[in-house]
């Protein structure tokens, strides 16, 4: 092999990779524990003093105002939700108004999937993937029933071929006359693998039939262009990637062509603003995608969002996504150079345009590895029953972090220290 195609694992190289980023002053904006390496932004995003302040200047505002807060004060609560829509639209690529930030992914997607699933004749079954997340599949279990269907028969499922990842023309074959709705990741939480939501959508389409997308693991981690490719409606949550903080507000985009719709389940804070506090029994619902909101605004989890927010904008999404690329790129080499027959596989796509923001790894002893990476001081993500999911995440991680990681990894396989642990899973993960 040539000197210059071998990896250099070095960490004289992963200094130079930080000196080279431009976005490296993003990492003074968070609270960063220096002694751990947090590396599970892909399940929580860590505190921004940004969205420390807009939480506290939400507090100041109920201190100040009282109920008056609803009109008054820097951001007026009765606009809050339709304010913070319009500051998401840019990262998934929607027109200000299909955008709303409310309730939350299970939330959220019950209410769309009871907007969005209308059986017709034959045209009856909801088509999934095999490896979703199992709250969207609980979802579109009960608005099955609710509608009379059993989800025995109507809920049908793509199959994946090696249990991580789909071809797309898999999913494209079931969209069979009989589907009415099809429900899917933007990114697969485990393996990381992107769907193309773009040809699925057209696909969808030209078969009459409507699609949505849950973007928990890709809002925040690479441009979309929901609105441009026709996606009829989103879901997705606001405390991963977009560091929201615990239990944060999710948020719901819906196609403009699609307003018309009436919401499935209906709120008084899905009404036209001007007409909410007529207090009529006949609703008039907004005519954007403030309609499929439900009751009042929860203010204190919504607010860490808009400090989140603002470095989104202020970094930028392509760069944001090229550091996340070059990051994940770089501790792929590592892995394959150092963690060489320790029985790791990269269980992720590898083209860049197939894969989100983590890698996953798997290995037959993952539960217990993770249990001495913590031990180690490094915070990962365990995915039963063999899955280690590691997200560096590009707004305040760093690339000798990445190799900090990797070659705590080496010593405790090294040195066996994982068989102190049982390889069994914790409550949370
Ligand atoms: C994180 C995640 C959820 C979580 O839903 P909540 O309603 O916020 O608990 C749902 N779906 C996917 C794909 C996720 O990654």
């Amino acid at each position: 092999m040539r000197e210059d195609t071998m990896a250099d694992t070095s960490y004289k190289k992963a200094r130079e990779h930080d000196q080279d980023d431009a976005l490296i002053e993003f990492r003074e904006e968070f609270y960063v524990n220096d002694e751990k390496i947090y590396f599970d932004g892909n399940s929580l995003g860590i505190l921004s003093k940004r969205a420390e302040k807009t939480t506290l200047d939400a507090l100041e505002s109920w201190k100040q105002y009282g109920i008056d807060g609803w009109t008054e004060g820097a951001n007026p609560w009765f606009y809050f939700s339709e304010n913070l829509g319009v500051k998401t639209a840019p990262l998934i690529g929607a027109l200000p108004n299909e955008v709303i930030v409310t309730g939350s992914t299970t939330v959220n997607l019950h209410q769309l999937v009871s907007t969005f699933y209308q059986p017709k004749g034959s045209k009856t079954k909801i088509l999934a993937d095999a490896l979703a997340f199992p709250t969207d599949i609980y979802v579109l279990q009960s608005q099955l029933k609710l509608k009379g269907y059993d989800p025995e028969e109507h809920l049908v499922f793509v199959k994946s071929r090696d249990g991580k990842t789909f071809h797309e023309d898999d999913i494209i074959e079931k969209m069979t006359d009989n589907i009415a709705l099809i429900v899917l990741p933007s990114v697969l939480y485990r393996s990381g693998q992107i769907l193309p939501m773009k040809r699925l959508t057209e696909a969808a389409h030209e078969r009459n039939i409507a699609i949505g997308f849950d973007l928990c693991h890709s809002i925040g981690v690479f441009p979309h262009h929901l609105h441009d490719w026709g996606v009829d409606f989103a879901v997705w949550c606001n405390y991963k990637y977009l560091n929201a903080g615990p239990g944060a507000v999710g948020g719901l985009y819906v196609h403009e062509n699609q307003f018309e719709r009436e919401p499935g389940l209906s709120g008084w804070f899905g009404s036209r603003k001007d007409k909410q506090f007529d207090m009529e029994h006949a609703m008039t619902p907004a005519d954007d995608a403030g309609a499929y909101q439900l009751g009042t605004p929860h203010i204190l989890s919504s607010a860490p969002l808009t400090g989140a927010l603002e470095l989104f904008e202020e970094a930028g999404l392509e760069r944001l996504r090229n550091k996340s690329l070059a990051l994940t790129g770089y501790m792929m080499e590592l892995v394959e150079s150092k963690l060489k027959g320790m029985g790791f596989s990269i269980a992720n796509p590898r083209e860049d345009d197939r894969r989100g923001g983590h890698v996953y790894l798997e290995h037959r002893e993952a539960a217990r590895i993770c249990k001495a990476l913590k031990a180690e001081g490094v915070i990962p993500d365990f995915r039963a029953p063999k899955g280690i999911r590691l997200a560096p995440v590009p707004l305040y991680n760093t690339f000798t972090e990445v190799w900090h990681v990797i070659d705590r990894l080496q010593k405790i396989m090294e040195k066996e220290t994982y068989k102190k642990y049982e390889n069994k899973r914790g409550v949370v993960a």
